[in-house]
């Protein structure tokens, strides 16, 4: 299997803030374990540098107006009425180079998805992107161009059947909004619930509309839910809809806010849990773009994500970190040298319950979804 790793030491030059969780360092702390692990020179693997996006591609998605507010706003300056478009307070800060570091993402991911496309890769992995939260006119929960979106638009434009599967701790209610009403998506969300998570929506009675009913799933997970919870909602409903859909491609969002350690969700996923649905995605045989996403304990996001990394390219990697890493980058919280770190588990009397919730919104989809989707018409 061929695969591809886009990546430039660029991205690690933004900054949201001082105190913003979303830090774009993470990602040059990935890459640099990556390459303590020599995954970095594999055969059959391409590392390719990304080119910004263009503006006819994002504006597939996205608002003139509010393209040009994020170019406004590309020196760090705030500009009149940047707040009708989600910006400048909190979690979307305006920053010097704001808008070259959503188009770099973006066009790191339309990299990812063209390599697939063109049959030069079966598997690309863009650590960057999965911003799975902004809107066509509006920037939300750190992120400001939905570069998953641009992904599916160029993907849908080419005559391709996709399958998002998102497992941010967060919902994909960016990606959910901008193709709600088509058929030619599935869309797949299994996440912290809304009823304590931002955004608040991602709840199992969101189907879809129109042409779209039935092509949007959302299996939200109760707060403290585990690998087990995990993996008991992922094997009920993303094979079933896989399957009955067809894709063509897969676009997966990886987010690892999922992990016990993370500051931002309520999640106890484990990293092993973690690369197990890693793992489970690519079992589906069928040409794969995958994205970052969330992930605010830096020293888990490369730790996670070098575990992917390693997978999707078949190769088993010592649990032992290179000690030449730790001595560089171990002050960014790295506790232990071990890879994969612990293995969380609910005790049993709180994972029933956990699951008999869950099970509960499974009835659901089973009932009312997953009869809807039907394999392609031609
Ligand atoms: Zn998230």
């Amino acid at each position: 299997m061929k695969t591809a790793f886009i990546y430039t030491d660029d991205f690690a030059k933004f900054k949201y803030s001082d105190t913003h969780p979303l830090k774009p360092f993470r990602l040059k702390l990935t890459y640099e374990l990556i390459k303590s692990y020599n995954l970095h020179v594999l055969k059959d693997s391409l590392f390719v540098i990304p080119k910004y996006a263009e503006e006819k591609d994002v504006l597939k998605v996205h608002t003139r107006d509010y393209i040009d507010v994020l170019k406004a706003l590309n020196s760090g300056v705030d500009v009149p009425y940047s707040i009708q478009f989600g910006l400048g307070y909190g979690d979307n800060p305006i920053f010097n180079g704001l808008f070259d570091w959503s188009m770099l993402v973006a066009g790191a991911t339309l990299e990812a998805t063209k390599l697939v496309l063109d049959g030069k890769v079966d598997l690309s992995f863009n650590i960057s992107g999965g911003l799975h939260h902004a809107l066509p006119n509006r920037a939300s929960g750190f992120c400001y161009i939905n570069d998953i979106a641009v992904a599916i638009k160029y993907l849908i434009d080419s005559g391709k059947r996709v399958a998002y599967i998102d497992i941010d701790a967060h919902h994909g209610d960016g990606v959910q909004h901008i193709f709600y009403n088509t058929d030619r998506v599935l869309k797949i969300s299994i996440h912290e619930t809304g009823y304590y998570l931002f955004p608040g929506t991602g709840f199992v009675e969101e189907m879809g509309e129109n042409d779209g009913y039935g092509y949007t799933i959302n299996v939200p997970l109760p707060p403290y839910s585990d690998d087990d919870v995990f993996h008991y909602a992922f094997d009920r409903v993303v094979a079933e809809c896989i399957n009955r859909f067809k894709p063509d491609i897969i676009i997966a969002q990886l987010g690892v806010d999922t992990l016990y350690d993370d500051p931002l969700a309520h999640l106890n996923y484990s990293i092993y849990g973690f690369a197990k649905a890693v793992k489970k995605i690519l079992d589906f045989k069928i040409p794969l773009i995958a994205l970052g996403g969330g992930g605010y304990d830096i020293a888990c996001v490369a730790r996670a994500w070098t575990v992917a990394w390693a997978i999707m390219n078949n190769v088993e990697i010592n649990s032992k970190i290179p000690q030449e890493y730790l001595k560089n980058y171990a002050k960014y919280g790295f506790e232990d040298d071990n890879i994969f770190g612990k293995q969380y588990s609910l005790v049993d009397e709180q994972k029933k319950k956990l699951l008999k919730v869950v099970d509960k919104e499974i009835e659901i989809i089973y009932e009312k979804i997953i009869p809807h989707i039907k394999d392609r018409k031609l």
